[in-house]
């Protein structure tokens, strides 16, 4: 199992209680806005420390509250991608793209021209994000996410904040990266489409519970489950 987690947090009125396993692949995180998806992923990356709970990402024991133990965010190796990329405006697409290789233990992981590629932001590399769409800032942010040569790459609804078809643009991309990389990604999303395109298993949230976990396959096409998820 790539991911295993068991997690409990509150804010004020929000209770957050799941619990799932998931295998290598893509793992979709999937539900309406506010139902906890976004509480779950800061808390496998670091970016929160949950009141209660057990995280490990391919085997490893990232967060375990009962004994004590947290690494901290940037010993977790997870590649996280933010709604808005994030990148940092003074560097080039270049040197944001070393920026993520510095991270990378030395010598490992995908190199920078495979990923320029695979990504197709060769043509970028001289530009600073400013001069970018929403879409190549995005295809940049995920490019140095990989570079450090993470274990898992994090992505918190990175279409959310681009238009229809920059959206387009962007899925074959990530499609690509889950068929040739092999890389486990968690992918938080409330789109239908995309969690349709990408993912080979399902974490559908309601309310800060799992109400149904499993194979992209069964879950979406199943007569129980199938019609509620009009979601968007
Ligand atoms: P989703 O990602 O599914 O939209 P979130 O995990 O962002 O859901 O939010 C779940 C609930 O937790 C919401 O009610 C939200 O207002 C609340 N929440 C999230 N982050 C915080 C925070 N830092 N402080 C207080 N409440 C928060």
């Amino acid at each position: 199992m790539t991911l295993d987690i068991t997690l409990k947090h509150r804010f004020g009125d929000f209770a957050l209680d799941v619990a799932f396993r998931a295998p290598a692949g893509v793992t979709a995180l999937f539900g309406p806005s506010g139902s906890g998806k976004t509480t779950v992923i800061h808390a496998v990356a670091g970016l929160i420390r949950p009141d209660q709970g057990r995280i490990s990402v391919g085997g490893v024991a990232v967060l375990d509250t009962a004994a004590g133990h947290a690494l901290p965010p940037h010993r977790r190796r997870i590649g996280y991608v933010f709604q808005d990329a994030r990148l940092f405006p003074h560097l080039t697409v270049r040197q944001n793209l070393l920026y993520g290789r510095w991270f990378a233990p030395k010598g490992s992981g995908p190199g920078l021209d495979r990923i320029v590629e695979m990504l197709g932001i060769g043509p970028l590399l001289a530009r600073r994000p400013g001069a970018l769409s929403g879409g190549e800032r995005q295809r940049v942010a995920i490019g140095r996410a990989i570079l450090s040569n993470p274990r898992l790459l994090a992505l918190d609804e990175p279409l959310a904040a681009l238009d229809d078809p920059r959206k387009a643009e962007i899925l074959p991309y990530l499609e690509r990266l889950r068929d040739d990389l092999g890389l486990p990604m968690l992918y938080v999303s409330h789109a239908m489409t995309e969690v349709a395109r990408l993912a080979d298993t399902v974490v559908l949230m309601a309310a800060g519970r799992v109400t149904a976990a499993g194979p992209a396959a069964e879950i979406l096409s199943d007569p129980a489950i199938a019609p509620g998820l009009g979601l968007r």
